[in-house]
């Protein structure tokens, strides 16, 4: 009989899955790859068959343009692997289409988690507990001195600073996939009704959500109004574009930018950031450090970020718990 999870292997490039041949979010082109969500660090182009949500496969089509291979599974939805591996696709709450994915052989339960939070977030549904007998954790957020607020602090902030100034716009630097789509319907959700402005870079991720079913309301495109039309609004754009000369069409922008890295005085200075949101679509590190409570499994493996408190975490509350040395993922996304 075969050593207990060996047939799982943390590799520099991904979670191998030896009997099935296949990869969990691989950081490279593969045969066969089990994609947990559609951010570039875990979703990359080139696979012969990928295996995702059907939300996930959409984005990475729109994204890469490769459709090929693609094999659909819906939340709660199990399908058979070869070498007698199961794997269950699981909300994470991360963005639309995110998966924890529970991979189940020979009696023993593994969950890789992708990305995920535990706020809640109007365009997917919440992360789902579930009990395994080892959890691959990500960490992104992973030290005591991040905390997120609620994010009805931050859009109350930022109407606040709207309403003070109807002459200039805010301008708001967010992720194209997540961030800007839930910044969008938080607002609604706030009771914010006028239209949106988007930088064309925007257009095609938020149109894709709302084919999916997420509501954002009335979207403008920022190249077909003029400056006079957008005094007093709320603009959205990549973060890319917060200090470029694109952002001179704008009425006197109030420069914003939400993300969870804006915690960070240093990152929001680098940026020019008038007003960082603190708006995180990861895990902060209560919400990691009580899901690993939750979980209560067996090991904890942990990655995709700042390992060593957490690590340090667990061995504190008696968790068996590693670092794992994966490479290629990145935090630009939230
Ligand atoms: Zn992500
Ligand atoms: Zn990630």
């Amino acid at each position: 009989m075969a050593a207990p999870f060996s047939w799982i292997k943390p590799e520099p490039h991904g979670i191998y899955i030896e009997p099935a041949d296949c990869w969990v979010d691989p950081s490279r082109a593969v045969d066969k790859a089990l994609v947990t969500h559609g951010h570039a660090d875990h979703a990359r182009g080139g696979h012969g068959q990928t295996v995702a949500t059907p939300e996930t496969l959409a984005i990475m089509k729109l994204r890469y343009a490769t459709s090929d291979g693609a094999t659909p599974v819906e939340y709660g939805e199990t399908i058979r692997l070869p070498g007698g591996v199961d794997a269950t696709y699981i909300p994470a709450g991360h963005v639309l289409g995110s998966a924890q994915i529970l991979l189940e052989h020979a009696g023993e339960r593994v969950i890789v988690t992708g990305d995920y939070k535990r706020r809640a977030d109007p365009t997917c549904p919440p992360f789902e507990v579930t009990a395994c007998d080892i959890f691959i954790t990500e960490a992104t957020f992973g030290l005591p001195v991040f905390c997120h607020p609620p994010i009805e602090e931050e859009m109350q902030k930022l109407l606040d600073r709207l309403a003070a100034h109807p002459d200039r716009c805010v301008l708001i630097g967010a992720y194209a996939l997540g961030k800007a789509q839930r910044v969008i319907a938080e607002l609604r959700a706030a009771g914010h009704t006028d239209p949106i402005y988007l930088h064309g870079a925007m257009e095609k991720m938020c149109r894709l959500y709302e084919e999916h079913g997420v509501d954002l309301g009335e979207l403008r495109m920022v190249a077909e109004h003029t400056k006079e039309d957008m005094r007093g609004a709320i603009v959205i754009c990549p973060p890319s574009a917060l200090n470029d000369r694109w952002s001179r069409r704008l009425p006197d922008p109030i420069t914003a930018m939400a993300s969870g890295w804006m915690r960070v005085r240093q990152r929001a200075r680098q940026r020019n950031v008038e007003l960082p949101l603190v708006i995180s679509d990861h895990a902060d590190w209560g919400e990691l450090t009580r899901t690993i409570r939750e979980v209560d499994a067996q090991e904890n493996w942990i990655t995709h970020g700042r390992e060593d408190a957490l690590l340090r975490w667990c061995q504190l509350h008696q968790r068996r718990a590693r670092a794992l040395a994966l490479v290629g993922y990145e935090d630009e996304d939230d």
